[in-house]
């Protein structure tokens, strides 16, 4: 009788009780393989439960166990790489070792019983064989349940397996992130190499350039060092010129003084009175009715003196006339053909003198229209050939303030411009009526010193400031010319500029007053012709002309008494005239023949006063 096959089910034999067919054992479980490899290499000792099992012992331990262990593969992938050695294969099957056939041998004893079996002991046989087919039942449950545990073990591997490939995916996921963060390194890496480069090419540029101002810098200490001992050398030499300087302003100041001393030595030699006379040119209108100036007779080379020549009838015949001559000398005589700047050069030297300390007061005497406002305005202040004294004189003490402003000597000004009509003042720079008539006053009861309370006085630091001043005056008087019928040559009119010098170095003051005085015409009008206005209009041109006179007359003569008072002309100019002061009158002459008498007139009077040697001028330093 052939014993159970290895087919792992059990053919029934004819006649036999059909046994239920073992579960099918494949041989692709690790087991087996496990199995087959100890039996290829050869008997190995087995373990006491295996043997346990072979014989075929109850065992406490539950089927299946041994070949579990006999695995021995871990249930949860490590965290090594995937082992290739989970693979389930296909051991090669060596005949006895194979195990897929019954483990138990189909010899193996029945029942303990290691008899054979009588050929007729059908009975036996049949219970041996149902032991073996208890066993091969028992076996197949135990296989069963191993396959059962393969099966799980089989599924906790492909989970494994599974967790491997999603953990290989996410590996691969991390690995392209690291080689894009790799490669983003790498390029940024290679960027910093190339800053790093342009650092470095950077860090030489500014070597370099710390090279170089190294140099320069070498160079400048060295520039610096030079400059050093020049600033030294310069130092000294700047001491020893500030030593000179001293030394030559003090020079200066004394060349300074000395100069104003002489200047007005020839002040007073040339007389600190003097008179010039002026004819003015015929004007066109006036060339219609007279040919030329046969009166008046210039003698050639000589400037100082004016011939007035006039026929007479004879007294002893009828037939006969008689020339009368009249010879005035003056200081100057200027000729109808004299221009503005050579009637100003004979009067700059006084100007000078206004600036040194000394009153100056210049009158313009004569006959209306003799051209007295001419030569002390001129037509216009602003035509360069034809502006007056008043604008020259003004331009020269403004220069002359600057050139001795170099020797120390600061100036002050201030202008005032009125006019005296009817023995009354009038502002020419602004009438205030609020303040009533303008009176001459006192400075203080001690004080001879004379002043016009109310009248404007205004500071001016230009000839500019002044020359509008003259404007201003002018329009305030031709508005009064066309009110009072000619009112202008019926008055005085007289600009004052005040001069305040200091030097604030030697403590030395000077203060002085410069007049120029455009007088009313001098002409007699017929008194018995001459009423109301006009009569007090020429008493009072009268009184005040001639008080000038005998005031002039007193100073030469010395007289104790001054007559100032005598009108508000010589009041008001009381401090301008006589020993502390230099005077200088322009007689207008008219060259109309029809002026004769007026002329002479004028010239008479002129020459009274050109007699007069007042007393040395004295300048007002304090
Ligand atoms: P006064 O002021 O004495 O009344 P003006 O100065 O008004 O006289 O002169 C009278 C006229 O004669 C004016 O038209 C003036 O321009 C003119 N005149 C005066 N002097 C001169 C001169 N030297 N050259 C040219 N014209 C003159
Ligand atoms: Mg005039």
């Amino acid at each position: 009788m052939a014993a159970v096959g290895s087919g792992g089910s059990v053919g029934a034999a004819p006649g036999m009780a059909v046994v239920a067919p073992l579960p099918a054992l494949t041989s692709r479980l690790p087991v087996r393989r496990a199995a087959a490899k100890r039996a290829a290499s050869g008997p190995q000792p087995a373990a006491p439960e295996q043997k346990r099992a072979r014989s075929g012992t109850a065992s406490s331990q539950p089927p299946g166990r041994a070949p579990l262990r006999a695995l021995s593969v871990p249930a949860a992938p490590g965290p090594g790489p995937p082992r290739k050695a989970l693979t389930v294969t296909a051991a090669p099957r060596t005949g006895k070792g194979n195990c897929g056939a019954a483990p138990v041998p189909a010899e193996a004893p029945v029942g303990g019983a290691h008899r054979r079996r009588a050929a007729w002991d059908l009975k036996g046989q049949l219970s041996d064989l149902r032991a073996a087919l208890g066993n091969q039942k028992e076996k197949a449950q135990r296989l069963d349940g191993e396959n059962r545990q393969l099966r799980e073990q089989l599924r906790e591997l492909q989970e494994a397996l599974q967790e491997r490939e999603r953990r290989v995916e996410e590996l691969d996921g991390c690995v392209s992130t690291l080689s894009t963060e790799l490669e983003k390194h790498r390029q940024e890496s290679e960027l910093r190499g190339q800053q790093l480069e342009e650092l470095r090419e950077a860090d030489r540029e500014l070597s370099a350039r710390l090279e170089a101002a190294e140099a320069q810098l070498h160079q400048t200490k060295a520039a610096l060092a030079q400059s050093d001992s020049e600033v030294a050398e310069l130092r000294l030499r700047a001491e020893s010129q500030a030593r000179r300087l001293r030394e030559q302003e003090e020079l200066q100041h004394a060349l300074e003084m000395e100069r104003r001393r002489l200047h007005n030595l020839v002040q007073e030699l040339k007389g600190n009175i003097r008179v010039f006379c002026r004819v003015r040119p015929l004007l066109a209108a006036e060339k219609e009715k007279q040919k030329g100036m046969e009166h008046l007779h210039f003698p050639p080379q000589d400037n100082k003196t004016l011939v007035l020549l006039r026929e007479e009838e004879s007294h002893i015949g009828r037939e006969r006339k008689e020339d009368l001559k009249y010879d005035f000398s003056f200081d100057r005589v200027f000729r109808p053909s004299a221009s503005q700047e050579e009637v100003f050069e004979e009067i700059s030297l006084l100007v000078q003198s206004a600036l040194d300390g000394y009153h100056v007061c210049i009158f313009a005497y004569g006959q209306t229209g003799s051209g007295k406002t001419y030569t002390m305005e001129g037509p216009d202040a602003l035509d360069p050939e034809r502006r007056g004294m008043i604008p020259r004189a003004v331009r020269q003490v403004f220069q002359g303030a600057q050139e001795l402003a170099e020797k120390g000597w600061q100036y002050r000004f201030s202008a005032s411009f009125l006019e005296i009509y009817n023995e009354s003042l009038r502002d020419l720079l602004g009438a205030r009526p609020e303040c009533g008539e303008l009176e001459i006053r006192r400075v203080s009861s001690a004080s001879e010193e004379l002043h016009v309370p109310n009248l404007r006085r205004i500071p001016v630091a230009s000839e500019d400031e002044v020359l509008q001043l003259l404007q201003t005056a002018t329009a305030n008087r031709s508005v009064a010319r066309t009110a009072l019928n000619d009112h202008s040559s019926r008055s005085h009119s007289i600009f004052q500029l005040r001069i305040d010098g200091t030097n604030a170095a030697r403590e030395l003051r000077c203060s002085s007053v410069l007049s120029l005085v455009d007088l009313a015409g001098s002409e007699r009008l017929d008194k018995s012709q001459s009423q109301g206005k006009r009569l007090r209009e020429t008493q009072s041109i009268n009184t005040s002309l001639s008080s000038l006179g005998l005031v002039i007359m007193a100073l030469a003569k010395k007289e104790p008494h001054i007559p100032y008072r005598n009108s508000k002309l010589t009041y008001l100019l009381q401090n301008s005239l006589g020993g502390n002061a230099k005077m200088l009158m322009f007689v207008n002459i008219s060259p109309l023949e029809e002026n004769f008498s007026e002329s002479l007139n004028s010239l008479r009077f002129a020459s009274k006063v050109n007699e007069c040697v007042v007393g040395t001028a004295h300048a007002n330093r304090k």
